[in-house]
């Protein structure tokens, strides 16, 4: 039987013949086979799109690199591939745990390798996927008829390009009115197992303040996988430069402090990296373009206040290819409506401002939310779904005061912002 792997490679090869032809020119191109790229060809393919599709992307191989949680507020095409599913969780502000509970929505655990394989096993399966992997891409431009990516191994034209596969030379630098953001998620994590049990696998820890403070919000995240084996990450919030040397120490330290497991107790299974921004500005990565459509990360898909961006990516990708399939031509416009919708943008713009300018806050911004409103209140605000019972219940559990001055500094900034001054 062939292999997913084999199957690529097949078309791999098959792609380099046509690039060398030069002939095809394809309707749509995905640039970046990631999270973003790849839940779009899905969708695509399930909303019937039968047009040639090209799926571009640097890496050869697809490994687990990384593990996706969300809660369970809407069906998704991945959903079941969970490996673990939590209705209860741990914040601890430094000085005082909460546990919230919620069977409603519980919190579910897909790892990335399951999500590709199940993807590319798709794709390859379609006679109008084209999949061009181990293919760096080094320039994309865009022209009145089409647009070009040229990459290590050649050049593709299409008639649309969605691109996940972040900032590239070319159009994409073109009065690009790119944001660097003041706040950005960036975290290292370890999966490690030791040989007693140790950690409680009904109860992930969301985010635990019991760590220096001193260069921003810092929190551990555990993922108890079974009472011996655990995904232990050590995130920042504020964009020092932390090494991995540094991350590997402060988790190690994490691991004495709470659990008394010492350094060489333990057994690391895999590492995991990321930076994500988070912010309420729209990243206009391909300023002035008509026909290449930012997706994924590089399309904001991260919610600005969390961080959480695997749901967003899967709405993301699913309203482009009903669109597609309705016969709309896809576009950075067709995009503006899908992520976050003026209420979120809102929250958010207020809830990052206090973030920025109140950084010693953050423990107890992120407990008392989870401490004083109902836990289905609070997912529901974070998957986007909230009541306006649910966001007053979210309001009245946060700090009153630092948000009002917060939201007075936004509500200027905005007003500038329209009068340009
Ligand atoms: C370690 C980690 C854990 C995360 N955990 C969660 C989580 O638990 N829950 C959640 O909601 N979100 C999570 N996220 C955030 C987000 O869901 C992921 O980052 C997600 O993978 C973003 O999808 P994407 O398609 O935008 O980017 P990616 O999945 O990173 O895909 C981008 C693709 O572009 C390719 N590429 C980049 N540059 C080039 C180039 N020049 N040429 C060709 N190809 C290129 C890359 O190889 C990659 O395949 C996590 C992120 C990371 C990094």
């Amino acid at each position: 039987m062939m292999t997913t792997q084999t199957r690529v490679k097949i078309r791999k090869c098959v792609s380099r013949r046509r690039q060398a032809r030069g002939k095809t020119t394809y309707p749509f191109m995905i640039l970046g086979a990631g999270c973003a790229g790849l839940s779009l060809a899905w969708n695509l393919l399930e909303m019937g799109v039968q047009e040639p599709i090209l799926v571009v992307d640097r890496r050869e191989r697809f490994e687990n690199d990384r593990t996706w949680c969300f809660w369970d507020v809407e069906p998704t095409p991945f959903s079941d591939l969970a490996t673990h599913s939590w209705s209860r969780w741990m914040v601890h502000d430094g000085r005082r745990e909460t546990i919230a509970t919620c069977r409603e929505f519980p919190y579910l655990r897909v790892r990335s390798e399951d999500f590709y394989a199940r993807v590319l096993s798709r794709l390859a399966a379609a006679p109008n996927v084209t999949m061009a992997l181990g293919q760096p891409i080094l320039h994309i431009s865009e022209s009145a008829r089409e647009v070009k990516v040229t990459t290590t191994a050649g050049e593709f034209a299409g008639l649309h390009a969605f691109q996940s596969s972040g900032r590239l030379p070319g159009v994409a630098d073109a009065g690009s009115t790119y944001v660097p953001t003041s706040l950005l998620q960036h975290f290292f994590g370890r999966t490690i197992r030791v040989d007693h049990p140790t950690f409680d696998p009904n109860c992930p820890s969301l985010m635990d303040f019991r760590a220096s403070q001193a260069d921003g919000p810092h929190f551990s995240y555990v993922l108890p996988l079974s009472t011996t084996e655990a995904l232990v990450e050590n995130t920042y919030l504020f964009p020092a430069e932390v090494s991995a040397a540094r991350h590997r120490l402060e988790i190690a330290d994490y691991l004495k402090r709470r659990y008394a497991i010492h350094p060489g107790r333990y057994e690391v299974l895999e590492e995991e990296s990321g930076a994500i921004p988070m912010s309420t500005n729209r990243v206009p990565l391909v300023a002035g373009s008509s026909k290449i459509t930012p997706i994924g990360l590089a399309g904001g898909a991260a919610r600005p206040s969390s961080g959480y961006a695997f749901l967003r990516i899967q709405r993301q990708a699913r309203y482009l290819a009903e669109r597609i399939a309705l016969g709309e031509t896809p576009g950075p416009d067709l995009m503006s409506d899908v992520l976050g919708s003026p209420k979120y943008q809102f929250f958010d713009s207020i809830f990052l401002r206090t973030l920025a300018d109140r950084p010693d806050l953050a423990p107890r911004i992120f407990a008392s939310m989870f401490d004083r409103a109902k836990a289905a209140s609070v997912i529901r605000f974070l998957g986007e779904k909230s009541t306006p019972f649910d966001d007053l219940r979210i309001v009245n559990a946060l700090p009153k005061l630092p948000f009002m001055m917060a939201a007075i500094r936004s509500v200027g900034e905005w007003i500038r912002l329209k009068i340009g001054i």
